[in-house]
């Protein structure tokens, strides 16, 4: 990684040396302060009022204890965290992330990612994430349940609808989303839009659900269409992961006539050459709660492999890393380009490590960086909230039709950020310029 600014490299330099235990935290800063160069080379006036300095350090960052009984009745204890970490545009907003990895690093990376993210929908969303090392896999819904009143029993005197507004994440579904709604309602007995991703019957928004996984393959259509003049239908797609985001990422793929030949979990990937059956995905990950391996078993002629790295070894025009940070490296990428993909969108957070990104880019891959191209998810919130505070639902087509809007205007801001600060095609540095600037004259504006 090379920061061409002397002022950014400084100040990565000592962001290292007050943060050397948090690598994905850093590794996610690196990569934005090397987008921003040229920006602090044109906004002296953003260095004078600290805006870079203070944007690599979150707002607020609370850690918790959460204790819950299990099923044997013994005590359970595991850490809770949230990360305020930008509320220069709007109240904070970003989800929770139930996963044995999580940590302080984990969170914050994803707090600092989930700023630019919500700046580039253009909706008025501040960036935040928390979660918890609580492992869900293998727990009863009773077990999940405690854990998730737990959670929200110390959580609920730091949230609220118009100063941080909690989602879901990797682990947290409509289910996780009940429970913590139910709790905070019985503490606060105020009925209000305090989380997003809620069950339709009390309050969440139709295509929720959906919102990530379509919004990424509209970001896709669009930058086929304008930067390569190609359409998606015909495509073959390679898309890694089996939760939420993949499933409704396959489901879109499909419908625009695209092929998907593999999906993974992290045990293992599935590949079928036939194209992917999406029902028998959805009936093991979203009914029986089960691992993709199923799939094999179940489907004549779809073979199961063991590790999911090896996904990026099959052939496809692109390929949609929709699983977790750092999971798509450079043996994938070389593989991938090999193979002669086209294009990579991601789904996940910062699934490409910074070496793979920069293969892709220098290989004349197009290259969407999550921040962009995930942003549907998080955009639906901001719409969930809308809704809410109007007390309101549009139907499933209207929410439907302003997120492609959205994810068009993600896909120019980026594209246009790029070919005004001299990186031409180059959507990283895009999306980090263009999703910076704006809470960066926010900032700027509110004062120090
Ligand atoms: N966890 C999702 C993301 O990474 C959604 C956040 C939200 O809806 O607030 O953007």
């Amino acid at each position: 990684m090379e920061i061409k600014n002397e002022y950014l490299r400084d100040l990565y330099r000592r962001v290292e040396k007050r943060d050397p235990n948090e690598p994905e935290f850093l590794q996610a800063v690196g990569e934005v302060l090397q987008s921003l160069a040229p920006v602090a080379d044109r906004r002296p006036d953003l260095i004078d009022w600290g805006v870079f300095e203070r944007i690599v350090e979150p707002e607020r960052m609370i850690t918790f204890r959460v204790s819950w009984v299990d099923d044997q009745g013994k005590v359970q204890v595991n850490r809770g965290y949230r990360v305020q970490y930008n509320s220069a545009i709007g109240p904070y907003k970003g989800g929770l992330r139930l996963h044995p990895s999580v940590n302080a690093s984990i969170i914050k990376f994803l707090g600092f990612e989930q700023t630019f993210k919500n700046s580039l929908t253009g909706l008025p969303m501040g960036g935040a994430k928390g979660g918890s090392d609580f492992d869900p896999k293998g727990k009863s819904d009773m077990e999940i349940m405690r854990f998730c009143q737990s959670f929200m029993t110390e959580l609920y005197r730091h949230i609220g609808e118009d100063t941080d507004v909690p989602a879901g994440d990797i682990g947290v579904g409509a289910r996780e989303i009940g429970y913590l709604f139910g709790q905070y309602k019985r503490i606060r007995n105020t009925f209000t839009g305090v989380l997003t991703g809620k069950g339709l019957t009390y309050g969440g928004s139709l295509a929720r659900t959906e919102a990530t996984g379509y919004g990424l393959l509209y970001f896709l259509r669009e930058m086929l269409q304008k930067m390569k003049h190609e359409p998606v239908a015909g495509k073959t797609a390679v898309i890694s992961g089996s939760g939420n985001v993949a499933i409704y990422a396959c489901e879109k793929s499909q419908q625009l006539g695209m092929k998907v030949v593999a999906m993974s979990d992290s045990a293992g990937y599935v590949y079928d050459e036939k194209g992917i059956d999406l029902a028998v995905v959805k009936q093991i990950k979203e009914v029986e709660r089960g691992r993709i391996k199923a799939y094999a078993e179940r489907v004549p002629g779809a073979v199961y492999t063991e590790g999911c790295k090896g996904i990026w070894t099959i052939p496809c025009d692109v390929a949609l890393p929709c699983a977790t940070q750092n999971e798509l490296d450079l043996a994938g990428a070389e593989a991938l380009v090999a193979h002669g993909v086209m294009a990579v969108c991601e789904g996940a957070n910062m699934p490409t490590t910074p070496d793979a990104a920069e293969f892709f880019q220098k290989n004349g891959v197009l290259f969407a960086p999550g921040k962009a191209s995930n942003a549907g998810g998080v955009s639906v919130s901001g719409l969930e909230m809308s809704q809410n505070s109007m007390r309101y639902s549009w139907t499933f087509e209207e929410v439907d039709r302003k997120l492609e809007e959205i994810m068009k205007g993600i896909f120019h801001a980026a594209y246009t950020a790029a070919e005004e600060y001299g990186c031409s095609g180059d959507l990283i540095a895009g999306a980090n310029i263009a999703g910076f600037l704006k809470v960066a004259e926010s900032m700027k504006a509110q004062g120090i």
